[in-house]
């Protein structure tokens, strides 16, 4: 079929890389022969391309997408005891933020096919809890969680590259006036109906890890239509400065969530070939779909309907009932080949049965997603040979 002969074949195999060019490292060596290596015109430079990529009114560069998920927050007013519905099959920064503020995150199970917030118990557990009493009860977590919390929000999370079933969520946020805080950080460039993820909800957040579709090493993006709120998430990213504080006023209680020069350079340049860097991986997994599909006992990731077009993320195989795999994943990795549990869920994380006290079969399509996923290496950056070695090494240690 391919490529033993190509010489990067015997290249060792990563779980991720990066997709830098001369272009990237002359833009941020660029910045260093400048004075001005934070808030200055990289950072703006930056916001303006992922808005004008977006469609986006404003956008908000931040120093992880954990620190734009927390502003998001802050910008829809949830506080200490408020109820938020998100999605135990998530990277535990969506929950984290909630409990940064105090707030509750309520789970709601996800869809088989996509591991995506199931829209339907959204509505259901919104319907719910809005009514209070016994039936409200039923979604909180058995513990830490005060009945007259009040719904705020509902926080889905595009899984994998794939925007979350946002129209229904919407509708039901619609009803019940809630905020909407997308977690697009595993989707820059992947769009739901032909919208760009992250536009969907009244806030949407990418983040810039080296394993994303693009990097600034750290960092992160928070787009939004709304004036306000775009306002407070800047002063909040700095320190709580509004315009008009000088230097050392601050009219809010904020953070330092900002994100450098050099890092916005990065960003920039990554953002000149955003499209380039998304078809790279997208061929990726085709070489994987092609490979997987013809090995016993291995499932490769399906497209929802609503997905326009899916911006490849991480490339997670599903394993049938029955097969080890994490003996088979260890199996892998003796032969050089790394490959990771993807996602654990959630509520199952030792703080979080601790402070709310879930139990195993709480969320049974997450918990068997997180039973048979396998993160397998993937970047835009693989070439050919190096996908064929991994599902040779996957068909040696199955079979
Ligand atoms: C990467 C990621 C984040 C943000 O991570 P940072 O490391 O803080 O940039 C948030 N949510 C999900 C689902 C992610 O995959």
């Amino acid at each position: 079929m391919t490529t033993t002969s190509n010489p990067s074949s015997t290249k060792p195999i990563t779980m991720s890389s990066p997709d830098l060019t001369d272009a990237e490292r002359q833009a941020v060596a660029n910045v260093m022969s400048t004075p001005s290596l934070s808030m200055g015109d990289q950072i703006a430079a930056f916001e303006e391309s992922v808005q004008s990529y977006t469609g986006s009114k404003f956008a908000i560069g931040v120093s992880s997408g954990t620190a734009g998920l927390h502003l998001c927050v802050r910008a829809a007013g949830i506080q200490a005891g408020d109820l938020v519905i998100t999605t135990p099959f998530s990277f535990v920064a969506s929950t984290n933020v909630l409990l940064y503020e105090g707030a509750v995150s309520v789970f709601v199970d996800v869809e088989p096919r996509t591991g995506n917030i199931d829209p339907h118990l959204v509505f259901a557990a919104a319907q719910d809890i809005m009514q209070g009493g016994k039936n409200a009860q039923a979604w909180l977590p058995p513990q830490g969680a005060s009945p007259d919390g009040k719904l705020k929000a509902v926080l889905p999370v595009d899984v994998f590259g794939q925007p979350a079933d946002l129209e229904p969520i919407l509708n039901t946020a619609w009803k019940y006036r809630l905020k909407v805080i997308e977690d697009s950080c595993e989707a820059l460039g992947a769009t739901y109906k032909g919208r760009p993820a992250g536009t969907l909800g009244d806030y949407g957040v990418f983040g810039f890890y080296p394993n994303k579709q693009i990097t600034t090493g750290e960092g992160g993006m928070v787009i939004t239509d709304e004036i306000e709120a775009a306002g407070l998430m800047r002063a909040l990213r700095n320190q709580g400065r509004a315009p008009g504080d000088t230097w050392l006023q601050h009219t809010h209680m904020g953070y330092n969530y900002r994100l450098d020069e050099m890092s916005a350079a990065l960003g920039v340049a990554q953002m000149q070939r955003i499209d380039e860097l998304i078809a790279r991986r997208s061929q990726v997994a085709e070489w994987y779909n092609q490979r997987i599909s013809e090995i016993p006992g291995l499932e490769a990731p399906t497209m929802a309907n609503y997905t326009s077009r899916v911006s490849w993320f991480v490339y997670v195989v599903r394993f049938a009932p029955g097969l080890e795999r994490n003996l088979i994943a260890q199996k892998l990795g003796e032969l050089g080949i790394p490959a990771r549990p993807y996602f654990l869920p959630i509520h199952l994380q030792p703080y979080i049965v601790e402070r709310f006290g879930y139990k195993e079969g709480t969320f049974p399509v997450t918990e068997e997603l997180g039973r048979r996923g396998l993160a397998l290496p993937f970047s835009g950056v693989m070439d050919e040979g190096q996908v064929e070695r991994v599902c040779q090494a996957l068909r040696q240690v199955i079979l």
